[in-house]
């Protein structure tokens, strides 16, 4: 499945290269990472076992800034997939102008087993192991999958344990506001989706108030985007999760549903609504689907069927390049998940700013700056998109890539 997902970066990549006509040299140095550290972390558990885990921070390419990226904890994660992440992050960082490369990291464990205790334990053996390319000039983490905020404070602590005390909050993003985080830092993904639904909408000449949206996924991103969604008019009719989905074509009361969430776990047994087989809820017709949960949950079988007229990709990777075909053929315009998700990476880049300023901005300035670094993003990718005549997805890595390959071609070959 990973080295899948990289091949899958590599067929993106070679097919942006020959859309834009990219120097074969620049090409050839994009097709592997620019640095992959792999690292043992031993770690005490709670009954007395030393457990030794396995864990990764990848580099793809660091000519633009920094590198940027998430790091997950999961125990199927391996090298591939990091790469691979990690090229995405290259290409999410350019497509959103951020000074940025792209990394990514993950350590193989179960933190679903792990007491609180073990998870700071391995978080902190990790960090030493991988200290040597992090930092505010190198590499700044923030969480991913099963990561979050408490996991880059103890990221950040132990970075600055280890460096005689100073204090780095530059060095990680999605942290505690106590410790530095920023204003609008949750809730920016589900933001960045509602500016390129509303822009694509735009495009398409169609109004969203009163129209029908579907959302598969209730947590940090479907979860505040059915609010935002509803705020903007649109009705949302259908949500699903991983216990279960509900519809309800009048709309959904969202305020409700999230009661009903926090309480039950799962929008499962929402007793407003009728209760139907989350697998067909890409079937559903309305104007917008938002799949803000798994990767490659719309393929070519469900692409046949969906009845939506546009999908905005929260979610990373979730539809299988099979399925891309289909869907323009069908007419369904799909704006991608480099695009469609990176206003969490956006707000990363805000919280990093401020951390080196050492200066909070206001949330006002936040979500200002967000919405018209999203907004710019949208119009730059159509704008390329509709020069090549391509679909959104082929012009956002064409346009990924020029960005990219003008930063390599400018810095020149050391030595
Ligand atoms: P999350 O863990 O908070 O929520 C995931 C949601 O998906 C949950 O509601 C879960 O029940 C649901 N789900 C799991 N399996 C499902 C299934 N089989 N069918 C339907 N629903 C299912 O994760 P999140 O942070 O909201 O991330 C969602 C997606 O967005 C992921 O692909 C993630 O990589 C991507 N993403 C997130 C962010 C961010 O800021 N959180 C940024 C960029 C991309």
């Amino acid at each position: 499945m990973a080295a899948e997902e990289w091949s899958a970066v590599l067929a993106r990549l070679d097919d942006a290269a020959e859309l834009i006509g990219c120097d074969p040299d620049i090409h050839r140095v994009l097709r592997s990472p620019k640095r992959i550290l792999e690292v043992q972390i031993p770690v005490r558990m709670d009954d007395g076992r030393l457990e030794v885990f396995t864990g990764w921070r990848i580099h793809h390419d660091t000519a633009r800034g920094p590198a940027k990226g998430g790091i997950r904890f999961h125990p199927d994660v391996d090298a591939f997939e990091v790469a691979a992440l990690a090229a995405n992050m290259t290409f999410k960082t350019a497509i959103a102008n951020l000074p940025f490369g792209g990394a990514k990291g993950g350590v193989r464990c179960d933190p679903t087993t792990m007491s609180l205790t073990e998870l700071e334990r391995v978080t902190r053996r990790y960090t030493v192991e991988i200290a040597p390319i992090i930092g505010p000039d190198r590499d700044v983490p923030a969480p991913d999958v099963n990561t979050d905020g408490r996991v880059m404070a103890w990221l950040m602590d132990t970075l600055s344990m280890i460096r005689g005390g100073e204090s780095i909050p530059a060095s990680v993003t999605g942290k505690p506001l106590s410790v530095g985080g920023t204003v609008g830092h949750a809730g920016a993904t589900s933001t960045g989706v509602l500016v390129c639904a509303r822009a694509a909408f735009n495009k398409m000449e169609i109004d969203m108030t009163g129209r029908r949206a579907v959302i598969q996924g209730f947590g940090k991103v479907g979860g505040p985007l059915a609010f935002l969604l509803a705020s903007a008019g649109m009705r949302v009719v259908a949500v699903s999760d991983a216990g279960g989905a509900v519809h309800n074509p009048g709309g959904l009361d969202v305020g409700a549903l999230s009661d009903h969430v926090s309480t039950a776990g799962s929008v499962a047994g929402f007793v407003l609504a009728d209760q139907i087989d989350p697998s067909t809820i890409f079937d559903l017709e309305c104007e917008l689907a938002v799949p803000a949960a798994l990767g490659g949950a719309i393929d070519a079988e469900v692409a046949k069927r969906t009845g939506a007229k546009l999908i905005v990709e929260a979610a990373n990777g979730p539809t299988t390049p099979d399925a891309d075909p289909v869907l323009a053929e069908r007419g369904v315009v799909v704006v991608p998940d480099i695009l469609a998700n990176a206003g969490g990476v956006t707000a990363s880049y805000f919280e990093w700013a401020q951390s080196r300023q050492g200066f909070a901005w206001e949330g006002d300035l936040v979500a200002t700056r967000l919405r018209s670094r999203m907004e710019q993003a949208f119009i730059d990718v159509w704008a390329k998109a509709d020069s090549y005549g391509v679909d959104m997805r082929r012009g956002a890595f064409g346009l990924a890539l020029e960005r990219v390959a003008e930063a390599i071609a400018a810095r020149g070959l050391f030595p």
